[in-house]
C-alpha cells in the first residue's frame, strides 16, 4: 500500500509548504481579490446548520487524491474528552447536522459514541464512509450500527469500472467497494422508504473538473444497477482540492499552474456565496476549530476574533464569523461549486 506524504517525508506533508505553493500560483489572480470583484470579501459565515467532526487520519486506504494524508500510519486519533467537548457543544445548540469524517472515522474508537450522543441529542448523522471499513473483521457488526442509529452514508466512489477507481483508491479498492454497497443495500440502504440514505461522491481521477452533477449521477445509476445491482440516493461531485496528495500530483504531473488556472476560468460567484464554510463548522482532531476540512488540513484555523477551539465554543460567535479563504479555495467555486454531500446541504 502507497505511504502518506508524511511517511515518505515528502515536503507537501507540511502545510506551510502546501501554502507556499499555493501563494506563488501564477496560473491564477489571488483568490480573495476575485472574491472582492465579486462583492464577496471579505466572506462570512450565515450559520451553522453542520456541525463537522475530524476525528483523525487513521485509514485503511491510501488514496491517491485524498486531502487529508491519511493512511495507516498516521496515528492523530480524537480522545474521548475531546469528543465530550464536542457533545457538550452541540447539546447548547440547534445545529441540525452532524457530519463525522477522518481518515476512515469508523476506526476511531469514540466514533460509535459520538453517533449516539448526537442521535441522542436528536441531531441527523452523517458518515463519512470509504466502504471497505466494513469488510475489516474488526468492523463486522458496523452496518447494523449504522442501521440502527439510522447514519445517513456518505461514500467516495471515483467511477463504476474498476480501473479508475483502482487508479485512485488503490489495487481491489473497487471489489472492496461494491460489496460495502452490496452490504448497505441488503440492509436496506439506498432504497426509497427505509429512511437510510446511501450517497455517493464522486470526484474527477485527474486534473479536470467534474462534469454535471445530473448527468453523472444518471450515467452512475444506470451502470451501478446494470454491472452490479447496485441502488444509491443520490450522488454529489466534488472538485479536486489543489491540496495534500493531490497538490503533490499536480506538481509532480506539471498539472499545477494549469489546474489552478482552470480553476479561476471556472470562477462563478454563484458557488462562492453557496461554499460550505458559510454554514458549517468543522472540529479537528485535536478540538481546533476551521472554517472547513480543507482549512484544517492546511492548519489555518478560524481567525478574526472567533473562538478557534471546542473548549471555547461560542455559537453566537461561530454563526457570523469571518472565514478565512486562500488560493486553495477557487477549488469551492469552480463551475457549479463543489458539494460535499449530505442531506442537508443546501
Ligand atoms: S476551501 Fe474551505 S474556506 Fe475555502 S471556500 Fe472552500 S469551504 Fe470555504
Amino acid at each position: 500500500m502507497a505511504l502518506t506524504l508524511l511517511g515518505r517525508h515528502s515536503p507537501l506533508a507540511s502545510p506551510t509548504e502546501q501554502l507556499r505553493v499555493l501563494d506563488q500560483t501564477t496560473g491564477a489572480s489571488a483568490f480573495d481579490a476575485r472574491l472582492a470583484q465579486a462583492g464577496l470579501f471579505p466572506l462570512h459565515a450565515t450559520g451553522i446548520a453542520v456541525f463537522q467532526i475530524n476525528v483523525g487520519k487513521l485509514c485503511n486506504q491510501t488514496c491517491r487524491h485524498c486531502h487529508v494524508d491519511a493512511g495507516p500510519d498516521r496515528k492523530e486519533s480524537m480522545s474521548r474528552e475531546t469528543a465530550a467537548l464536542c457533545i457538550q457543544a452541540l447539546a447548547k445548540t440547534d445545529i441540525p447536522a452532524v457530519d463525522i469524517t477522518g481518515g476512515a472515522p469508523e476506526l476511531n474508537q469514540n466514533f460509535r459514541w459520538l453517533v449516539e450522543q448526537s442521535r441522542a441529542l436528536g441531531r441527523h448523522v452523517m458518515d463519512r464512509c470509504n466502504l471497505s471499513v466494513l469488510l475489516l473483521p474488526s468492523q463486522s457488526d458496523l452496518a447494523e450500527f449504522l442501521v440502527q442509529h439510522q447514519v445517513e452514508i456518505v461514500a467516495s466512489l471515483p467511477y463504476y469500472r474498476a480501473a479508475q477507481t483502482d487508479a485512485q483508491r488503490g489495487d481491489g479498492a473497487f471489489e472492496k467497494s461494491i460489496e460495502g454497497l452490496r452490504l448497505l443495500n441488503a440492509l436496506g440502504y439506498g432504497s426509497g422508504g427505509t429512511g437510510l440514505l446511501l450517497n455517493l461522491v464522486y470526484n474527477p481521477v485527474g486534473a479536470f473538473l467534474p462534469p454535471k452533477q445530473e448527468a453523472i449521477e444518471s450515467q452512475f445509476r444506470r451502470e451501478l444497477l446494470k454491472r452490479h445491482g447496485i441502488s444509491f440516493n443520490h450522488l454529489y461531485t466534488i472538485t479536486n482540492m489543489p491540496i495534500s496528495r493531490f497538490l503533490e500530483f499536480l506538481v509532480e504531473s506539471g498539472n499545477y499552474e494549469g489546474y489552478m488556472e482552470r480553476l479561476a476560468n471556472a470562477f462563478n460567484p454563484a458557488a462562492a456565496a453557496g461554499v460550505m464554510c458559510r454554514y458549517t463548522l468543522s472540529v479537528g482532531w485535536d478540538g481546533r476549530l476551521y472554517d472547513c476540512d480543507f482549512n484544517q488540513m492546511l492548519d489555518l484555523p478560524i481567525d478574526h476574533g472567533a473562538p478557534n477551539h471546542i473548549r471555547n465554543f461560542d455559537p453566537a460567535q461561530l454563526r457570523q464569523r469571518q472565514i478565512v479563504t486562500r488560493n486553495h479555495c477557487y477549488g469551492c467555486t469552480a463551475g457549479s461549486g463543489s458539494s460535499c454531500g449530505g442531506a442537508v446541504a443546501p
